[in-house]
């Protein structure tokens, strides 16, 4: 939840100006689309077809700030594909946010769903801001601005937002009101990761970090290490991270590291992750910024990743792992709880060193199966509980870890090649069986 905060006079919450980061992670998913486009034989139209963003919206959004200036916000949403049904995917608040990292976002989704063997494409949405400088009432002003630009692009049978980076389901509400002030009507299936009270699910809050565990604990049992000898290091101690940990260190592993924006701690006995969750709880952030240091050691986000461990979850944002820092990684299991935490030649040096890599279409995947389920949900007008949110949830995401180790062994490729193997050629099955209906 973000707080109620004023903005320092040297800092500004629009960072629009400042210049681009760059990302790698759309020339990165790109290039691993292509190898499994060539890998499958496709056409190189029906190539050309299935990397090509299919609609691309990109809008200024003027926001009278509390102070009564102006300042202008750059929005966008990508939808990559909508081959097999709607778009669906989050929608990310950050500096970092541009139409490159959407694009790449984007597509990471529709070979996510694909993956999944949901009824979906793929899409991703951001604001380029940094929230953290912004006051309720502001972040209010600019959510509903970017809904309501969106509108004439989004709906239940279009493209589907819910949350990612720094969106919550505060933020899905007041997106899901903004909408339907706009079109009059109550469509709840319009929106995903919603409050309760406004047809959200149970389980969808803890749905990601739930699946990345989940991933993370069927990865220790088929290598016949018991989640009691297990050492993890996750970077990233919030909606994703933050229950990722909670449920490994429920299931007994011993979390050695962890981090999120205000800096990490570290203890190779295993931290005390109930008093840290107790701290968190009363910081006025979330953060781990002032936890009392007696029984951890602070450690940076990047230096978390090389500490001596077993397993690595990259639990934060895109582009952690480098060929600076993959010779370094100690673990023998990186389980991706983001979006492509892992650069291309980071991935090379990896596999190279017999590092096994769970990729994010597989091991994040967890937040949009249950948003499935709450889309299902609102078109149906029914409820689910908490019990069958979660079997359901844990059974596809077994299922489909089971089908890319499956494809792995048979191809003898990574398990990131073989995940986009499959997604890929669900993806093309459907395009040439449209094109075909076309003709
Ligand atoms: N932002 C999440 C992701 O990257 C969830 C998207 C969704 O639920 O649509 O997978």
């Amino acid at each position: 939840m973000q707080q109620e905060r004023v903005e320092p006079a040297s800092r500004s919450s629009n960072p629009a100006r400042q210049a681009p980061r760059g990302s790698s992670l759309l020339r990165d998913s790109q290039a691993q689309f292509r190898a499994a486009a060539e890998r499958l034989g496709l056409d190189p139209g029906l190539q050309r077809v299935l990397e090509t963003p299919e609609r691309e919206l990109s809008v200024a959004l003027p926001i009278e700030m509390d102070d009564g200036r102006i300042e202008v916000f750059q929005g966008y949403r990508v939808q990559h594909s909508r081959l097999r049904g709607p778009a669906k995917g989050g929608i990310r608040y950050h500096p970092s946010v541009d139409l490159d990292e959407v694009r790449g976002l984007a597509a990471l989704m529709t070979w996510k769903c694909a993956l999944l063997d949901l009824p979906y494409g793929g899409g991703k949405g951001g604001v380029n801001c940094d929230p953290s400088l912004l006051s309720a009432g502001e972040l209010a002003r600019l959510t509903r601005a970017y809904a309501t630009a969106l509108v004439p692009i989004i709906g239940s049978r279009i493209d589907v937002p819910a949350p990612d980076v720094n969106t919550d389901e505060r933020v899905m509400a007041w997106l899901l009101d903004a909408v339907e002030q706009q079109t009059g009507m109550h469509d709840p299936a319009i929106v995903t990761g919603k409050p309760l009270a406004l047809g959200g699910i149970p389980g969808r809050g803890e749905a990601t970090g739930r699946g990345v565990a989940l991933i993370t604990l069927e990865t220790l049992k088929r290598r016949g290490i018991a989640p009691e000898a297990a050492r993890i290091a996750v970077q990233g101690f919030g909606k994703v991270g933050g229950q990722t940990v909670r449920t490994l260190a429920e299931a007994g592993c011993r979390i050695v590291a962890i981090s999120d924006v205000s800096g990490g701690l570290y203890n190779p006995h295993g931290l005390d992750i109930a008093r840290i969750i107790t701290h968190t709880r009363n910081h006025p952030r979330g953060l781990l910024e002032g936890y009392p240091g007696e029984d951890a050691d602070p450690i940076g986000p990047a230096e978390l990743l090389t500490v001596d461990c077993d397993v690595v979850i990259p639990a934060a944002l895109e582009g952690q792992i480098t060929e600076a820092n993959a010779g370094a990684i100690t673990a023998q299991i990186i389980v991706e709880g983001a979006n492509g935490p892992t650069t291309a030649e980071a991935d090379r040096i990896l596999a190279d060193r017999g590092i096994t890599v769970v990729p994010d279409i597989l091991a994040n995947a967890g937040g949009v199966v249950v948003s499935y389920f709450e889309w299902i949900q609102g078109l149906q007008g029914t409820r689910w509980t908490l019990d069958e949110v979660r079997s359901r949830l844990d059974r596809m995401m077994l299922d489909a870890y089971d089908a890319v180790l499956a494809r792995a062994e048979a191809e003898r490729v990574s398990l990131r090649e073989a995940a986009y193997l499959l997604a890929v050629g669900r993806v093309a099955e459907t395009a040439a069986l449209r094109r075909t209906a076309t003709k």
